[in-house]
């Protein structure tokens, strides 16, 4: 027997029975987007390992433990953990920058992260994302916000919290790293063997480690916002102000400092509880140095990543609703060659015209047929026969009633069977809305 080939750990396939799940949060997600202002823009997969190195940071977990790096003849890449590096990277080769600011962009893309896999994480996930580039408002961070709080509603989701946090700048980060240096220095023989490295280089990371041990020393740790500038201070109370202004309800977490080094000032997430530990459905901020250190002039900039398959989860423990899927309108049932000739033109001008046709591919009988057109919810079924191939004439059959309508089989047959399908199907979905009333 050959051998059995399965789909790699943390990884998952989406078949055509939940795709429908898949279309409803893109197409949220990109209605949302195009609300704000915001237009879509694809990059690469794989960038240069660099890339990375230069914005996520030498001392996160993704760099460190997460990254698919790959060689492939004498050249090394790596493929995205996440979707901001390569957006600014786009942003600043195709020019963008020189453009009128701001530039908002938006992305639905694949990232990939050796982690433990668990429900809620994998190693090939997909996020949908957006940047800001070129505003130093709190105003744009109200609208980044607003736009992902908005996007979470539109999808039904309920319970979501939204915890907020200023991390600085470089400025305010130097003197609150000194404090974070010497209250974990105090106790530097907990921490985990990771930590221990970033005493020195990156003591801010501490504090988000997923060791618990490490996380329980973190507990009683300085807060930054203790430590913020005046205009970092004065940034974090504008935003607070408008989200208050936008009835946005909010937390002030001192503990979050995100996993990515690139963040400056805001840093945000939406978590629930309600899909187990790995409740982080967004997460974002801003990095206003991070274009200037890709190379860019200096240029502040925010986003936000959103985890599809945690919005997917939270979804279905909500019992949210999805678009239906879009099922067989027609369905024609040839009886010979020649049935199957005149079939194959007729589901084609009925194609034309929006509406969705299959015909039998499988030479079988009529009964199972008919069998496989109620599996598919055809909701017309066409019969062809010789008689009715002979007169030019057959009869079409509404599935839901058993109904029956004399049609052509020439030119004529488009208009009568959209007819039927208008009056019928029109029906149909207003009596599916009384039932649900
Ligand atoms: P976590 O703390 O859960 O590891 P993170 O801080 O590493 O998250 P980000 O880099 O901010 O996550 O990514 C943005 C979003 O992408 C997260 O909020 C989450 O919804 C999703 N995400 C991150 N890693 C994974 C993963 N391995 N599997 C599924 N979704 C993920
Ligand atoms: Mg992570």
């Amino acid at each position: 027997m050959a051998l059995k080939i399965t789909r790699p750990q943390g990884t998952e396939d989406v078949t055509p029975k939940s795709i429908n799940k898949w279309y409803t949060i893109e197409k949220v997600a990109r209605d949302t987007a195009e609300s704000f202002g915001f237009h879509e823009i694809r990059v690469p997969t794989f960038e240069s390992t660099d890339l990375f190195l230069r914005s996520v940071g030498e001392t996160t977990d993704v760099v460190q433990k997460e990254m698919y790096t790959v060689k492939a003849k004498e050249t090394e890449f790596t493929l995205r953990p996440e979707g901001t590096a390569g957006t600014i990277r786009a942003l600043l080769q195709n020019g963008m920058l020189n453009d009128a600011l701001p530039q908002k962009v938006f992305y639905i893309l694949s990232c990939f992260r050796h982690e433990r896999p668990q429900a809620g994480r994998l190693r090939e996930f997909h996020q949908f994302g957006l940047e800001m580039a070129g505003s130093q408002s709190p105003a744009a961070d109200a609208e980044v916000i607003s736009l992902a709080k908005t996007l979470l509603d539109r999808l039904g989701l309920k319970n979501i919290a939204l915890n907020i946090n200023s991390i600085g700048c470089p400025k305010c980060r130097s003197e609150y790293h000194k404090a974070l240096r010497s209250y974990f220095a105090a106790r530097e023989d907990e921490l985990c063997d990771t930590c221990k490295t970033r005493l020195e280089k990156n003591p801010m990371r501490i504090l988000d480690c997923k060791s618990p041990v490490c996380g329980d020393i973190g507990k009683d740790a300085p807060v930054i916002l203790d430590y913020l500038c005046d205009d970092c201070s004065s940034h974090f109370e504008t935003l607070k102000k408008y989200l208050t202004g936008l009835s946005i309800e909010y937390t002030v977490n001192p503990r979050i400092v995100r996993g990515l080094d690139y963040y400056t000032k805001t840093v945000f997430e939406f978590v629930t509880t309600d899909i187990g530990a790995q409740g982080t459905v967004c997460g974002g901020g801003r990095y206003d140095g991070l274009i200037e250190q890709l190379g860019g002039n200096p240029t502040p900039a925010l986003g936000f990543g959103m985890g599809i398959e945690r919005l997917l989860l939270t979804m279905e423990s909500q019992g949210c609703e999805f678009l239906e899927q879009k099922t067989c309108d027609l369905y024609i049932a040839p009886m010979d060659a020649d049935g199957t000739q005149k079939a194959l033109t007729l589901v084609q001008s009925v194609r034309s015209e929006g509406y969705q046709a299959e015909l039998d591919l499988m030479n079988r009988g009529i009964k199972a047929q008919m069998k496989y057109a109620n599996k598919i919810g055809a909701k017309f079924v066409l019969v062809l026969g010789e008689n009715e191939l002979e007169s030019g004439t057959a009869n079409l059959k509404f599935m839901k009633t058993g109904e029956q309508f004399p049609v052509h089989l020439d030119e004529r047959f488009i208009t009568e069977f959209g007819d039927l399908a208008i009056q019928f199907l029109f029906d149909d979905i207003l009596d599916d809305l009384k039932e649900e009333m």
